[in-house]
């Protein structure tokens, strides 16, 4: 019997076998989930995500370009015609142009800013209040955020008002989902390498100061997001809502 028998979720936000969404997938699937899964339109991405899914028999594999409010609509259509319910959603979706991240934030541009916080931090509005109607039993969703969202990590820039943006929508979302029995939480994760991470001009020192300050003494492992991600999707966390759970070996605690 795995934790997850019969519930349906989806998952936006794979690129690749080190996403942090896949991480949280392979955890689920391990609990018996049935999952649903975005990618980001195109024939490498839909490849890409396709060929990590099928072996788990993936029904559902659908392009979705988060600033397009149509393609949101079609996803979650598809999941309401497909299964009839959503029980979870995993919103694992971040993007600013690389050359603003090189840059320092003075010199954002308002086009880069925007652009950042509407598939950073809006999206999460707007898939939200999609999953809403399928979610008439209750639910729960979950976001990924980084301390750059709390304090000023040098080259982290726009990335990090996206991620103050979202930990606080994350709240507001708490607050209105509440009573319709739907948790809305965050993952605030340590430093991982993935191909988002990879636009962030400081991120091989990210990691090499995570890994000498936080109380672990190491950065921490992508089975140890799956995990936290179970535990916040699961009835396991039932009573916490609007939170954000840090993991990241307890870097964020340590003011050094
Ligand atoms: P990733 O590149 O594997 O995932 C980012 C995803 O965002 C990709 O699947 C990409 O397709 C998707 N995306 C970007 N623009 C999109 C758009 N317009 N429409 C739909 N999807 C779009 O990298 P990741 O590190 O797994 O990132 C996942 C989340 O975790 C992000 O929110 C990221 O900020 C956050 N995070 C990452 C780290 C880290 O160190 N890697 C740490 C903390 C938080």
């Amino acid at each position: 019997m795995g934790t997850f028998d019969g519930k349906v979720g989806l998952v936006m936000g794979v690129a690749n076998e080190r996403s942090i969404a896949w991480a949280m997938s392979e955890a689920l699937y391990a609990e018996g989930a049935e999952l649903a899964f975005t990618h980001l339109p195109g024939r490498s991405s839909e490849r890409r995500v396709r060929r990590l899914t099928e072996r788990h028999g993936a029904k559902l594999v659908v392009p979705c370009d988060v600033q397009r409010d149509e393609d949101i609509g079609r996803v979650f259509d598809a999941v309401g015609e497909q299964y009839g319910r959503l029980d979870f959603l995993i919103h694992s979706v971040a993007f600013a142009p690389p050359h603003e991240l090189r840059n320092p934030y003075v010199q954002m541009s308002r086009e880069g800013w925007h652009l950042a916080m509407d598939i950073s931090a809006y999206s999460l509005v707007a898939s939200s209040r999609a999953a809403k109607p399928l979610m008439s039993r209750g639910g729960a969703i979950v976001t990924i955020s980084y301390y750059g969202g709390e304090k000023v990590i040098p080259g982290y820039n726009v990335m990090g008002i996206c991620k103050a943006a979202l930990e606080h929508s994350v709240r507001y979302l708490a607050w209105d989902l509440g009573p319709e029995g739907i948790r809305v939480n965050c993952i605030s994760a340590g430093p991982m390498r993935t191909l988002s991470s990879a636009g962030i001009a400081e991120f091989d020192h990210m990691q090499s100061h995570a890994a000498r300050k936080a109380p672990l003494r190491r950065n921490v492992e992508f089975e140890e997001l799956g995990a936290a991600g179970i535990y916040l999707l699961s009835s396991q966390s039932d009573g916490i809502t609007g939170e954000t759970l840090h993991v990241d070996g307890g870097f964020s605690i340590v003011g050094l």
